[in-house]
């Protein structure tokens, strides 16, 4: 199978897996033992959380002390950014309409318990519209948290966070960014931005899968979402995964060790791939492509073709992608994403995604390309024949 499906997950690669299993058999101790094995634990995991933390353009110095929550991953980072900045009920949060629904349900559920809810627009581009955050801040009351991802998921279109920030500096409001589909494709510069909170999560980067992370201005306070024992300050009880942590740490590395390389790659890919299809004359839309796009993703509208079914019969052709409604693939619901972007019922029901990764060379692309192709052909003649 070509894999390019790694929106939703990245295979972990060789010298990662190396790390972890070096990692699980070092540093089993518990961290917050007090033996010698237990403090190398310790030592490992703080080291890990520095590392990490400097990496993503924070400031881990006992000054300035961002502070890095290792989570489950990016769910529980985004629920903990949202709930645990947002205070008690009765304030207001607004978030765009292009979130994940680790951050929109989240919201959702937050309405049903007091807060106000707000959704900020996306324009036909899939870009959110920074007059209406303005006249949202403006008409708000109580406005305590803003959450605009880096850049979603589906299309892979970046967004303006900087200008989000700059907005709700003046406004005195904490921003949050789900920073989940860049940390390890393009630098992430979580005090350049300016952000309050950033999310993100190793399996999206070649790490392992159940652990991320909120990278936390250290000046917030931030409630936690869980009670328990000291561990992270309280802020997120439970034995720390030091294991998975260093699994993370070794993933962002490799991806730092060859970042513009890897970037330039994924760029190269996208270009064959596009360039690739419509040379061939399939009939299809690209999402996004007019603005600012991650490298490794494409959203694209195959005309008269019903997603699920070519989802389906491309899997059968040994090509993996998406339905991209959600990363919890098997739900066939239209994506609130392309609704927010205003394309058409037709285009939403053609719409895939294909995203690649570290491992994904042209000979993959140029193969998937025929295949798309090929499957693109044998259902046109099969719906002829019906
Ligand atoms: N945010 C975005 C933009 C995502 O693509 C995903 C993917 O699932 C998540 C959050 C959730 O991450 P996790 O699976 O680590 O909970």
């Amino acid at each position: 199978t070509i894999y390019l499906d790694h929106n939703s997950t990245t295979p972990l690669l060789p010298a990662v897996a190396v790390r972890l299993a070096e990692a699980q058999a070092e540093n089993y101790a518990n961290p917050a033992s007090q033996h010698s094995e237990g403090r190398r634990a310790r030592r490992a995991l703080e080291a890990a959380r520095e590392r990490i933390t400097n990496l993503l353009g924070g400031d881990a110095s006992c000054f300035a002390a961002d502070r890095l929550i290792f989570t489950s991953g990016a769910t529980e980072a985004n629920t903990l950014a949202l709930r645990g900045l947002a205070g008690p009920p009765g304030g207001a949060v607004l978030i765009s309409a292009i979130e994940h629904p680790s951050v929109s349900e989240t919201a959702d559920q937050m309405l049903r318990e007091g807060y106000r809810i707000e959704r900020i627009g996306v324009n036909a581009h899939g870009v959110v519209q920074l007059d209406e955050l303005d006249r949202l801040l403006a008409e708000v009351p109580n406005v305590r948290l803003v959450s605009v991802m880096l850049a979603n998921n589906e299309t892979g279109v970046i967004q303006p966070v900087g200008e989000v920030v700059a907005r709700c500096a003046a406004a005195g409001v904490p921003v949050h960014t789900d920073a989940v589909q860049v940390v390890g494709k393009l630098p992430v510069g979580f005090r350049a931005l300016g952000v309050a909170a950033l999310s993100f999560t190793a399996h999206k980067f070649h790490g392992p899968r159940g652990v991320g992370g909120l990278l936390v201005g250290a000046s917030l306070s931030l409630t936690p979402l869980l009670h328990g024992g000291p561990q992270q300050a309280g802020l997120r009880p439970g034995t720390e995964a030091v294991d998975l942590a260093i699994g993370a740490q070794a993933a962002l590395e490799a991806w730092y060790d060859e970042a513009a390389e890897r970037a330039a790659r994924l760029a190269g890919l996208q270009r064959r791939f596009e360039t690739g299809l419509k040379n061939r004359g399939v009939p299809l839309r690209v999402w996004g492509s007019e603005t600012d796009r991650l490298p490794h993703t494409s959203c694209l509208s195959f005309d008269g073709f019903d997603r699920q079914a070519l989802m389906m019969a491309l899997d059968l052709a040994g090509i993996a992608c998406s339905t991209g409604s959600a990363c919890a693939s098997g739900s066939s619901e239209p994506s609130p994403t392309l609704i927010a972007m205003g394309l058409s019922a037709e285009q939403i029901r053609g719409a895939l995604r294909f995203s690649w990764g570290a491992l994904t060379t042209t000979a993959h692309i140029d193969r998937a390309v025929d295949r798309i192709c090929q499957t693109i052909n044998d259902l046109r003649l099969s719906s002829q024949r019906t």
